[in-house]
C-alpha cells in the first residue's frame, strides 16, 4: 500500500503511465493529473522547474489506446472501487476536484493534442463523475499558434475546460533568464490571446528573483513588473482574462539554477498583486 499524502507528488505513486493522482491540499481534494511528457521533456527550461531530469524537446508519441485503459480503469477505481481507502485518502478529500492536462514538459507539443483531449473528455463523459469538477490545461503557451492545439482548446471549451497560461515576464530578457524560451513578447501577447479567445484561461506566474550577480530578470524587479503590467494590460483590452494565480516557489527547483535564484516572500507576493488588481484583474496569492 502507498499513501497519497499532499506531499507526494510522485507521478508515478499510481503506478500509471499517464495517469498521477494528486491528493490536492490546493484544491481540497483529488486532482487527476494526465501526463504526457513522460520523457520528461519539455521546449522551455524554466529555472525554478521541478520535473527531475528535465530535457529538451517535445511529448513523445502517445500510446492512445493505453490512455484509455488507463484513464477508464482509474476512473473506474476511483469511483467505484477501492482507490481511497488503498491510497488512505482523508475522508473529507474523496472527491474529484479537477482533471489536469500537466506533466513533466509542455503537454501540448504532443502530436494529435487535439484527438488526445477528445479521447480524454469522452471517456470522463462515460464515468459519468456524480459532482462538479474542473478540467485544466496547464501549458507555456508558446504552441498556442498551433491549429492542432486550438482545435484542441475549442475541445476543451465545450467542457468548460480552463488554461492555466504561464507567464512569468513581460520582457525577451526576463523569459530568456526564467524561462530560457525564444518566445519573443510579441508572441506571447498573440498567444496569450489566442488561449483567451478560445477557452477561459488563468494566467499562472511565478514570481522570482535572482541573487545578485547571478543574472537578472524575474517579477522581483520593478521594471519587469511594469512590462509585465502593461503586458497584461494590453492584453485584457483585446480580451478577458479569468485572473491571475501568483505564486512563489514552493518546493526547491531541480535546475542548475537552483542556487541562483531567490523566492518571493508573502508580503511581496501581496504587494504585486495589488498592482495587477489595480489593472482591473482578479489575483490570487499561494
Ligand atoms: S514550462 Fe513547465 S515543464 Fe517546461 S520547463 Fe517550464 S516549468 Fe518545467
Amino acid at each position: 500500500m502507498s499513501r497519497l499524502s499532499v506531499k507526494n507528488h510522485d507521478r508515478d505513486a499510481a503506478g500509471y503511465k499517464y495517469i498521477y493522482p494528486v491528493n490536492s491540499r490546493r484544491s481540497g481534494g483529488l486532482s487527476i493529473g494526465i501526463n504526457f511528457n513522460t520523457n520528461n521533456a519539455c521546449n522551455w527550461r524554466c529555472v525554478y522547474c521541478q520535473v527531475p531530469d528535465l530535457t529538451i524537446g517535445a511529448a513523445p508519441e502517445l500510446d492512445f489506446e493505453l490512455l484509455a485503459i488507463e484513464l477508464t480503469d482509474f476512473l473506474q477505481d476511483v469511483l467505484h472501487g477501492t482507490f481511497y481507502q488503498r491510497f488512505e485518502i482523508e475522508s473529507d478529500r474523496r472527491v474529484i476536484k479537477d482533471i489536469a492536462i500537466s506533466g513533466n514538459g509542455e503537454p501540448t507539443s504532443v502530436d494529435d493534442f487535439s484527438k488526445a483531449i477528445a479521447l480524454i473528455t469522452q471517456i470522463v463523459e462515460q464515468a459519468n463523475i456524480p459532482h462538479p469538477f474542473q478540467y485544466v490545461l496547464i501549458t507555456n503557451g508558446s504552441l498556442m499558434h498551433k491549429p492542432d492545439v486550438q482545435a484542441g482548446l475549442q475541445v476543451f471549451n465545450q467542457y468548460q475546460g480552463q488554461v492555466w497560461y504561464k507567464l512569468d515576464s513581460g520582457t525577451d530578457v526576463g523569459r530568456e533568464a526564467v524561462n530560457h524560451a525564444g518566445l519573443s513578447l510579441l508572441k506571447q501577447r498573440e498567444n496569450l490571446i489566442i488561449s483567451a479567445k478560445l477557452c477561459s484561461t488563468w494566467v499562472q506566474t511565478c514570481v522570482l528573483g535572482f541573487k545578485p550577480g547571478k543574472g537578472q530578470g524575474g517579477l522581483l524587479e520593478a521594471l519587469e513588473q511594469q512590462a509585465y503590467l502593461s503586458l497584461l494590460a494590453e492584453v485584457i483590452e483585446q480580451v478577458p482574462l479569468q485572473g491571475v494565480m501568483l505564486y512563489s516557489l514552493a518546493r526547491p527547483s531541480l535546475q542548475p539554477e537552483a542556487s541562483t535564484i531567490t523566492t518571493a516572500t508573502l508580503q511581496q507576493l501581496n504587494d504585486f498583486a495589488e498592482s495587477i488588481r489595480e489593472i482591473d484583474l482578479l489575483v490570487t496569492v499561494s
